[in-house]
């Protein structure tokens, strides 16, 4: 049996194999404290029941591991029976000689480079290269509608500040599909808004399959004040888009993944913020989307997580997200972190196809809310 981690957002550490149980753990590398995201190939392993140990006990999400026999083309969560505390078991087919394993449904440059052919070439969709990461690789800006001074506003829509948080980036690709629809919602987006995608502001770290939570020092999206900040993909936002944007810059939608698993962490939320009327707008905004919702992934307003609640407290006012320094832009709305789970909203199993009605709906919900107001 054979265990490795050598391919685009690959990572696990294997401290050892014996007999059929393999000891592994997730490769934090610069992130403080722990995470919990792995992403491993076995291969040699045909017709064996492996057990998959894990020192602590956050292996997996509450749908349990999520499994790729096709070599990462597509996945499924194989469930919670496989399972054990601190464990779990995959009895690999007879005709299985290369099986991969991940938390999450991964996404990396490959998923974008098939997604994107379905929109090239349409009059109203560019890509751009936003900057260089620090390694030099090229991080990707798509741009959609016309130009900001011919829009009624403009938006801004982010994923992968947190690297390895990987369910945003299919709602991302359904958010495209909605303002390319050929509905009376493609017809009005187009019509009226202006969008700058940044799919991976941590390319770098999406491709290595670092965690990205919690870099030391401080994280992408810890890097929004103070000059210089240390991630170019961020210095490129803060420049750019309020450049392009100018005045009509009124939504940024950051997306992420919360915690694994459990109270808050199994439902899609908004992140309160500590600004009375801005989270009057949000919240407006989230009525609407709870309204318009038309794809499998229930949302309630009810779940959104108000500042001052469980873990949303400013313990690091001298840091800022991307969602707050937004908020410092007079013209904005609207700005907000989003959080879309790994594994399980609400009960309903995430697939790449559910997440991308997610964005669908985050897009029907965006007119439902600026058409009064544009
Ligand atoms: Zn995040």
């Amino acid at each position: 049996m054979h265990i490795d981690c050598d391919f685009p957002g690959g990572n696990v550490i294997v401290d050892q194999i014996e007999g059929d149980t393999a000891h592994i753990r997730p490769d934090v590398r610069d992130t403080m404290g722990h995470w919990f995201y792995w992403h491993f190939r076995v291969a040699g392993a045909a017709g064996r029941t492996v057990r998959f140990q894990f020192p602590g006990g956050d292996g997996t999400g509450p749908r349990g591991p999520c499994v790729s026999t096709d070599g990462g083309k597509t996945w499924a969560f194989y469930g919670r029976e496989c399972v054990q505390e601190k464990s779990f078991t995959y009895a690999f087919p007879s005709h299985a000689h290369e099986v991969r394993f991940c938390v999450g449904i991964p996404y990396t440059e490959r998923n974008l480079h098939e997604f994107l052919p379905k929109h090239r070439g349409r009059p109203l969709f560019s890509e751009e290269t936003l900057c260089a990461d620090r390694s030099g690789r090229a991080v990707e800006l798509l741009k959609l509608g016309k130009p900001a001074e011919d829009a009624a506003a403009c938006l801004l829509l982010t994923a992968r500040h947190h690297c390895c948080e990987t369910t945003p980036s299919f709602a991302a690709e359904g958010f495209i599909d909605a303002y390319f629809g050929e509905d009376a919602l493609g017809g009005w987006l187009r019509e009226k808004l202006a969008c700058w995608i940044v799919p991976f502001v941590d390319k770098d770290g999406v491709e290595a399959g670092d965690q990205g939570k919690n870099r030391a020092p401080h994280d992408h999206n810890r890097d929004y004040l103070g000059q210089p900040g240390l991630y170019p993909t961020v210095g490129a936002i803060r420049e750019q888009v309020p450049a392009w944007g100018g005045e009509k810059l009124r939504v940024v939608m950051d997306l992420h993944c919360p915690w694994i698993r459990g109270k808050w962490h199994e439902d899609i939320y908004f992140v309160g913020c500590n600004d009375a009327e801005h989270w009057a707008r949000t919240s407006e905004y989230c009525r609407r989307l709870e309204e318009v919702r038309a794809g499998p992934l229930p949302y309630y307003t009810a779940h959104n997580l108000p500042y001052g609640t469980d873990w949303n407290v400013d313990k690091e006012p001298h840091l800022s997200s991307c969602a707050k320094w937004a908020r410092t832009l007079p013209s904005v709305w609207l700005a907000n972190s989003v959080e879309i789970p790994y594994a399980a909203c609400s009960g309903v199993e995430i697939t790449p196809g559910r997440a991308r009605l997610f964005g669908r709906d985050l897009a029907a919900a965006l007119k439902a809310y600026l058409e009064p107001r544009l």
